[in-house]
């Protein structure tokens, strides 16, 4: 920046310095010429006094003489004085001796002009002059002074004064101006070009001033001041660039890293995300920035996701697996990993989510390769000892019992040595398949190696012997359905199967324990001749074994016709028969006349109740059809057909019912169907839609062994049913006075209330009748009045009722 001279601080200082001085300067140079001008009166008179003084005598002289050319000679010396203009003497008689004068020096002039107006004074002078001889008068000398002169002497003497003055000034003002232009001005523009250069960013090395004075030290405080804020903003340009390539370092970071990125606020809105992110989710940026992040995920919702956001602090990093789908609605499992970061106090969650389907895929074959058996892809041995411990609490916990089944396979080293490794394998996969077909659902089933398979049946029973019961059944199906060939790569095999079974759990017993009695039991299996079942525990062995037998015996006493019908007549309380229970007798090729206690359990949990009971409920109506034609007493009203839950929830157990009425020709009202609570209870609306329909054909429904099962009134109230039947265990023994007769009579109170008629089955004494009968009960089945009998004999009873009408 540059400046005009005039406003330079030199040359202002300069102009005020000249100024004042020059006011100054006039000031005191008029005090000055007026104080001499005083002195200059004074001086000029006293000289004039003494120039006077000096001719008197000789005027004096010349006035007693009379002396004229004394007196000229007085008043030319007179006038030769430059400041006396005109002389002229006056005797003491008045009369002028000589005068003379002469013209004024310069009257005209500026500077006479100038000083006549200040040195104004009286030019006229007269001096007596004593002449001692005369007495008359006194002589005079009188003189006239040339006042331009002196005027002129005084205007030049103040105007050089003045002009002096005013040059002092001038010269004055000069050298402060040098001086301040030196000491002040210049500095001053040389720092400030320093300055001007130092904004314009270019380096000085030298100050613009090394004085020690002030400005010296402004100087210095400015340089360090400016170093100092040099310093702070290459400090400050430092941490921009560092920043700036900080950013471009993250950016690129993103922008190339491997894994998808999403910047997140704390309520798991997504702010930012990188190229990786938009191709794994196949979406525009602008489709997933300002979305919430729970949108991509398929496992979390958004409180959950701003729940877990919210909990992450600075020091932690939080990892969690999710699900994502893309664009092309394919699914695949990510690892997201969730930094807390801090940016302008602000708090963000950094996501770096990976797709982890590679690794997952691997997870699981590592997986399989620990936990399953590569070559049939069943559990390993590991896995099965594991699932065994487990199970082994879990049935301590809930009481429960579950099986374990050591299999082997019967020479199955001939195959494998004869036909090869590879048919062994097929053999072995076929089997593991043929193995899985017949386990029931929640069955474990391992290989161990070779031909070593081995099953564990959880929670197969409630006690040791219905789970031993279950397990045989289980065996007994394996070895039957390995009993048909293999078709292998053209070879026809056979291979049968020999199972140990250990029941658990056994208190402080293993899951090695258990499986070692299986094995035990297995080695006795081969011992005894293979392709069979053994329990580790030898009575388990018989039950159920016993229980096979029954099981098998019943497809045979299908086959064969063993089953038999047998009645029990039903009494009212007059001793007529009003009715008969149907009950399923088994005659047994070689243990006789087998009765339901020992059959119809196995026949329910092998299922063949649901054929037999078929045959019942078709038996008993041709029966009754029979002996409706051949003649019933009028008291018969009904013949009650015990029905198993298993039956009656057979689809077709309506259809087929209804198809048996109608071949009979038979009227619903003579049947009466006894049904068990816990049928009830286990499918209310199923059986109750059933019974709606039976019961519009006139059937009358019976709840069998009433008391003894979950009841419940809902059923009682809301199911058509006619009939309680009072369980055995209430009147076995009863008396007027016995806790039963309590419980009874509040049974009968009830039914009365819902209009249902009670019957007390399993009566054996006249007590116990009586005391029926005292409750309110009024009608009785039992050995006091029949045993079960053939149809034959029933009819015989029948018959004897009619006679007697
Ligand atoms: P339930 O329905 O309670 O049949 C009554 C059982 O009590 C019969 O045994 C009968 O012989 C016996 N009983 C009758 N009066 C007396 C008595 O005064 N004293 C004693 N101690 N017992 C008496 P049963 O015939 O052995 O039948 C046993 C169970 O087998 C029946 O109990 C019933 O639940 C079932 N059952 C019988 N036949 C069939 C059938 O055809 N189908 C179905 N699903 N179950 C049947
Ligand atoms: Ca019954
Ligand atoms: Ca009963």
């Amino acid at each position: 920046m540059t400046f005009k001279f005039r406003h330079r601080i030199a040359f202002k200082q300069a102009r005020a310095v000249l100024a004042i001085s020059l006011v100054l300067g006039l000031i005191s140079t008029g005090v000055q010429i007026y104080l001499d001008l005083q002195q200059e009166k004074r001086s000029s008179i006293a000289g004039i006094e003494r120039f006077l003084a000096l001719h008197e005598d000789t005027a004096t002289r010349a006035v007693y003489n009379l002396n004229y050319v004394q007196a000229g000679e007085v008043t030319s010396t007179l006038i030769s004085h430059p400041e006396i203009s005109q002389a002229e003497l006056v005797d003491d008689f008045g009369d002028r001796m000589s005068r003379h004068k002469r013209a004024l020096s310069s009257p005209y002039s500026f500077l006479t002009q100038v000083g006549g107006y200040f040195f104004k004074f009286d030019t006229h002078f007269e001096r007596d002059l004593k002449v001692e001889t005369s007495r008359t008068g006194v002589a005079k000398l009188i003189i006239e002074l040339d006042s331009s002169y002196i005027a002129h002497n005084f205007a030049f003497r103040a105007a050089t004064g003045l002009l002096f003055g005013l040059l002092y000034n001038v010269v004055l003002a000069f050298v402060f101006l040098l001086f301040f232009y030196r000491y002040l001005s210049r500095p001053v523009v040389d720092i400030l070009a320093w300055v001007n250069q130092l904004r314009k960013g270019e380096h000085c090395e030298q100050l613009p001033y090394s004085g020690k004075d002030e400005i010296g030290e402004l100087v210095n405080s400015f340089a360090a001041l400016w170093d100092d804020r040099k310093k702070m903003t290459d400090q400050l340009n430092n941490t921009i660039c560092e920043l700036s390539k900080s950013e471009h370092f993250s950016r690129t970071l993103m922008e190339n890293a491997g894994d998808a990125m999403f910047l997140c606020h704390l309520d798991a809105s997504v702010i930012e995300v990188n190229k990786q992110a938009m191709d794994t989710l196949g979406l525009r940026k602008e489709q997933i920035v300002g979305k919430k992040l729970a949108r991509f995920s398929e496992r979390y919702t958004e409180e959950e996701l701003e729940e877990l956001f919210q909990s992450i602090t600075d020091t932690d990093v939080c990892t969690f697996e999710d699900l994502q789908t893309n664009r092309e609605k394919k699914t695949f499992p990510v690892e997201a990993r969730c930094i807390r970061i801090s940016l302008n106090d602000e708090l963000y969650i950094l996501i770096l989510a990976r797709d982890i389907t590679v690794r997952k895929e691997a997870e699981q074959q590592i997986f399989e390769l620990a936990f399953f058996d590569t070559l049939t892809g069943l559990a390993n041995r590991r896995l099965f000892v594991d699932r065994l411990s487990s199970s082994l609490e879990l049935h301590y916990a809930n009481e429960s019992s579950g099986a374990v089944l050591y299999m082997d396979l019967d020479r199955f080293k001939t195959i494998n040595d004869s036909l090869g490794h590879g048919i062994g394998d097929k053999l072995l996969c076929a089997i593991a398949l043929r193995l899985s077909e017949v386990l029931p659902t929640e069955a474990t089933c391992a290989r161990f190696g070779g031909d070593e398979f081995v099953v564990l049946l959880p929670e197969a029973g409630t006690s040791d012997i219905t789970c031993a019961e279950a397990a045989a059944h289980v065996s007994k199906k394996i070895i039957e359905h390995m009993g048909s060939p293999f078709h292998i790569d053209g070879h026809l095999l056979y291979c049968t199967i020999s199972i140990g079974i250990a029941i658990f759990p056994i208190k402080d017993h293993s899951a090695q324990d258990i499986l070692r009695h299986a094995d035990t039991a297995l080695y006795r299996v081969k011992a005894l001749g293979r392709n069979s079942f053994q329990f580790y525990d030898p009575e388990m062995q018989s039950t159920a074994q016993e229980r096979l037998q029954i099981e098998k015996g019943l497809h045979q006493a299908q086959a064969n016709q063993e089953f038999v019908l047998w009645f029990q007549p039903q009494f009212c309380k007059e001793g007529n028969v009003i009715g008969a229970e149907v009950l399923l007798r088994w005659n047994h090729p070689e243990k006789g006349l087998v009765l339901p206690g020992d059959f119809i359990n196995v026949a329910e949990e092998s299922g063949q109740i649901a054929e037999i009971g078929q045959w019942v409920l078709e038996r008993s109506l041709k029966q009754l059809s029979l002996w409706k034609e051949q003649g019933l007493p009028e008291s018969f009203r009904r013949l009650a057909i015990n029905i198993s839950p298993l039956q009656f929830m057979q689809v077709d157990f309506v259809e087929r019912l209804i198809g048996y009425l109608e071949q009979t020709q038979l009227p619903g009202n003579m049947v009466e169907l006894e049904i068990t609570e816990n049928m009830l209870l286990n499918n209310f609306e199923v059986a109750s839609r059933k019974m709606s329909i039976l019961k519009q054909r006139g059937i009358s429904f019976a709840i069998d062994d009433f008391g003894t099962g979950y009841s419940s009134l809902r059923y009682l109230r809301y199911l058509p049913l006619d009939i309680l039947k009072i369980d055995r265990s209430f009147v076995t023994g009863l008396g007027p006075s016995s806790e039963e007769a309590a419980i009874i009579e509040v049974i009968i109170a009830m039914a009365d209330r819902l209009g249902l008629l009670v019957i007390a089955e399993g009566v054996e004494t006249e007590k116990e009748r009586d005391t029926l009968l005292q409750l309110g009960c009024h009608s009785f089945q039992g050995y006091l009045y029949s045993k079960p009998v053939p149809a034959a004999q029933l009819y015989a009873l029948l018959e004897k009722e009619l006679d007697l009408i």
